[in-house]
């Protein structure tokens, strides 16, 4: 007599490629010591938050007495919190959006998953652009949909428009993308950005119903050596736009985030109308209060991006010194570099062994790559150069 379901099982069973050398990484830490272990395995922020999220929540201890400090509110947030983000929204996608074109969420994740259950009918596809953030996939099928993806181009990992052309069905209800990318770090281009509005609205009409563009933007400021990240707000009147508090305020246990509406949507208070209910009825309810506080605090300030820059070349200096090939990352906390011997897996096992851990690729739909992070400390990054010097001499 099976607990639990069988689709749950089916990814128990296959569980996450994070969550295995997260485990790995708990294992080896606990058999040699915290210091012997070089962990680029997890996505989560260490900077710390900045200091404006101390003293929101100092004022919030002093009005924790007074009622409904902590009570229900709208379930897309409250009309001060939204209003508040909107004006930071508008600057940075370079278009006036309003405060009724924003719902605030419980993280991107929770953004994704009230956006999902609000547009797709059973059977209806989501797109995203591999190599991708391996979440998407849950979350689609979460509502029912079915979770396809297009390659990039291999290497530059840029946008390309014909694979992407030759994946859309009339099934096809919405595209995401990530951009800065987890795991490239790759930046999309608003030309590249262009040329896929107009295939959407090519791919809209056809359909007879929008193919709608999910812009899912955590890392829109980290960007590195002055690359700007274009908004398709402007370019698609079916797009959207997800984001979070959780990397640029290293807010991510506190659970805020955002969904977005292009002002040139039509009727789009339908949509806000669909996603205000799904936001309640899959549980969250409503957005966390405390981190709608901290984020009207704190709009305008963010960590110190300068770390993750110097870590960036920190790491990259590591990667060619030790012969590995990659492409720089314009923005996120990311590397993607080229698996010596062409298969990740093998390669992060031998890795394994040098005590650094890395994700293969193929956990990400990028196979004969690995991924790490560098949200570690630059004395952590220098110390796994001899690790990775010998991983490479091994498949020489
Ligand atoms: N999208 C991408 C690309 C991410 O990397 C992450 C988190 O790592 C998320 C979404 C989820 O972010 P949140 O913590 O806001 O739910």
């Amino acid at each position: 007599m099976s607990l639990i379901s069988a689709e749950i099982a089916g990814y128990l069973e296959k569980s996450s490629w994070i969550r295995k050398m997260f485990e790995a990484g708990i294992a080896l830490k606990k058999q040699y010591g915290e210091q012997a272990v070089c962990d680029f395995s997890l996505g989560n922020p260490d900077l710390p938050a900045p200091p404006a999220v101390g003293d929101a929540l100092r004022t919030m201890a002093e009005n924790a007495g007074k009622p409904f400090a902590f009570g229900y509110m709208p379930n897309g947030g409250f009309q001060w919190a939204r209003e508040a983000l909107a004006g930071q929204v508008s600057a940075e996608q370079g278009m006036p959006v309003d405060a009724g074109d924003l719902l605030l969420s419980c993280g991107a994740a929770g953004a994704l998953n009230a956006f999902f259950r609000a547009v797709l009918e059973p059977g209806d596809e989501v797109l995203a652009v591999a190599p991708y953030f391996v979440e998407y996939g849950f979350y689609v099928s979460n509502h029912q949909g079915v979770f396809k993806t297009a390659m990039s181009r291999p290497e530059t990992f840029e946008l390309d428009i014909e694979a992407v052309e030759a994946r859309i069905t009339p099934k096809t209800r919405a595209l995401i993308i990530n951009s800065p990318n987890n795991p490239t770090g790759v930046v999309y281009s608003r030309e590249e950005l262009e040329a896929l509005a107009a295939l959407l609205e090519r791919k809209s009409r056809e359909n007879g119903r929008p193919v709608y563009l999910i812009a899912d933007e955590p890392y829109r400021f980290l960007s590195f050596d002055g690359v700007k990240v274009p908004s398709v707000l402007p370019l698609y009147p079916f797009s959207v736009v997800v984001n979070s508090f959780s990397k640029n305020l290293s807010l991510a246990g506190e659970r805020l985030g955002y969904i977005c509406l292009s002002p040139l949507m039509e009727n789009r208070a339908e949509l806000m109308a669909a996603l205000t209910l799904t936001n309640r009825i899959l549980g969250f309810v409503n957005p966390p209060v405390i981190g709608q506080h901290v984020m009207a605090h704190a709009l305008g300030s963010q960590v110190d991006v300068g770390v993750y820059a110097q870590r960036r070349d920190a790491m990259a200096e590591v990667l060619s010194g030790a012969g590995y090939q990659f492409s720089m990352p314009k923005g996120a906390f990311y590397f993607f570099p080229k698996a010596p011997g062409g298969d990740d897996v093998e390669f992060c096992r031998v890795l394994m062994e040098e005590k650094v851990l890395a994700v293969p690729g193929s956990g990400f739909g990028g196979p004969g790559y690995f991924r790490l992070t560098f949200c570690v400390d630059e004395e952590v990054i220098r110390r796994s150069a001899g690790g990775f010097a010998r991983a490479m001499a091994h498949f020489a």
